[in-house]
């Protein structure tokens, strides 16, 4: 199985709660792991000492998005940079004793707990997000654990200049740039869209429910060009998007990318104006 928690320069703390918050910015979650990671790296390593921080974490948390996912206190920072979330109650990250037990869960689930990411994403997939996220755990764990969205992104970009993407491009820093900004799509979202915990929506076979907008009930006549990845970000009313802007958005960043990889791209468009 493809590596994904920890890869590289990429992290994730998604499946620890990171997310499950009524105030997820990205200055709240930042908040909140710094307070963590201080307040853990002052707890005595034993398990009286992490429950006890673990307690007082806890109630200090904001109030969950949705109450039956736990939120464990033991994600912050592992590294000065605070580039890298990860949990702070691990043996690698105590240097000895296994805390996980004083968290949300337990070790044994914590060990053996991989989200269904890990068998939807592609080799080439998972190591072209973790390259493109990577050194940046919001958006890392927001596009990870998402894969519809992320396909839909690297679909449209594909669709434009006729050529996969695939990591080597990355090589070229206009395009690594631009395609960090289509991605980033992801931490832009209103709260509470559905574009943000998609890949948290499966059906009764375990499978993610397809997102569909409503463009007849917007008093569009039919479906924008870029539907598929205006679905998976929520581009509809319901979500508290909205979707002339966010479309705009999406063919802005989506031609930029098109530019950056296929210098033809702008030439072409020119010539079917
Ligand atoms: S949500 Fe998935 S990728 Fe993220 S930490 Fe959990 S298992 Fe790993
Ligand atoms: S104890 Fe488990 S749930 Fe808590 S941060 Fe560590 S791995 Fe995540």
């Amino acid at each position: 199985m493809k590596p994904l928690c920890q890869v590289g320069t990429a992290s994730c703390g998604a499946c620890c709660g990171l997310y499950n918050r009524d105030e997820l910015s990205r200055p709240a979650v930042h908040a909140l792991l710094v307070r963590r990671t201080r307040a853990l790296a002052a707890a005595p390593r034993t398990e009286e000492g992490f429950r006890a921080a673990a307690a007082s974490l806890r109630d200090a948390g904001a109030t969950p998005l949705f109450p039956s996912v736990r939120v464990c206190p033991l994600l912050g920072y592992l590294d000065e940079a605070e580039a890298r979330v990860g949990c702070l109650a691990h043996p690698l990250v105590t240097g000895g004793p296994d805390l996980r037990d004083c968290g949300a869960y337990d070790a044994r689930i914590c060990g053996s707990f991989f989200c269904p990411s890990h068998s939807w994403l592609s080799e080439d997939e998972a190591d072209l997000v973790a390259d493109v996220c990577g050194g940046n755990p919001y958006l890392y764990g927001l596009v990870v654990t998402d894969v519809p969205f992320l396909r839909a992104a690297l679909g449209g970009v594909a669709e434009l200049t006729g050529a996969r993407v695939e990591r080597r491009h990355l090589d070229a820093p206009p395009f690594r740039l631009a395609l960090a900004r289509l991605l980033a799509l992801k931490e832009e979202l209103a709260p509470g869209s559905d574009g943000l915990f998609g890949a948290f929506r499966a059906g009764a076979d375990g499978e993610p429910l397809p997102r569909a907008i409503d463009y007849g009930a917007l008093g569009r006549e039919g479906a924008s060009p870029y539907d598929a990845l205006l679905a998976t970000v929520g581009a509809d009313p319901r979500s508290g998007n909205d979707l002339e802007a966010l479309e705009a958005e999406v063919r802005s960043r989506l031609e930029a990318c098109a530019a950056a990889l296929d210098p033809d791209f702008i030439i072409r468009e020119l010539d079917t104006c």
